[in-house]
Formats: structure tokens, sequence, C-alpha cells
């Protein structure tokens, strides 16, 4: 079943979004992307967060905004960095 491929494919998500992953890697994954709407539904809310985050020079986002930002998305543990 395709649905068995899923945790495989979704440890390489971050890489296929950066464009680090392999032309094999890509082409599996979009393969698996076109009858999966689980990953679909996950690359498009990772992509939106890449560009988001790409978007928003870091100087730019306030102090005060991040805290939320992390807090809300539970990252909280990595504001003591
Ligand atoms: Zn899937």
């Amino acid at each position: 079943m395709e649905t068995a491929r899923c945790p495989h494919l979704l440890e390489n998500m971050s890489a296929y979004l950066d464009g680090e992953a392999s032309a094999e890697l890509c082409a599996e994954i979009e393969r698996h992307l076109d009858g999966c709407e689980d990953c679909r539904v996950v690359v498009d809310t990772l992509r939106k967060t890449i560009t988001l985050y790409h978007e928003l020079p870091q100087p730019e986002l306030h102090p005060e905004a991040r805290l939320r930002l992390y807090k809300s998305l539970d990252l909280s543990e990595f504001l003591n960095s």
C-alpha cells in the first residue's frame, strides 16, 4: 500500500522542500503525493511555513512576535538557544 511508505517519505520531506533531495527521491515523493492526500497536506503546510520563514527577514520579526510564534507552535523549548 502507498500509505506504508509515508514515514519514509516524511523523513525526507524537508530535504525535498529544501531542494536537497536527489532527483530519484523527488520523483518518488511526487509520485506518492499524487495518491496520498495526507502527505499533500503535510507538504503544503511545510512549504507554506518555509515560504513564510524565508519571506520574513529575521531582524524584522519582533522578539515578542517570535515568542508568540514559538509558543503557538509549541517550540518554546528552542527559545533558550
Ligand atoms: Zn503519504
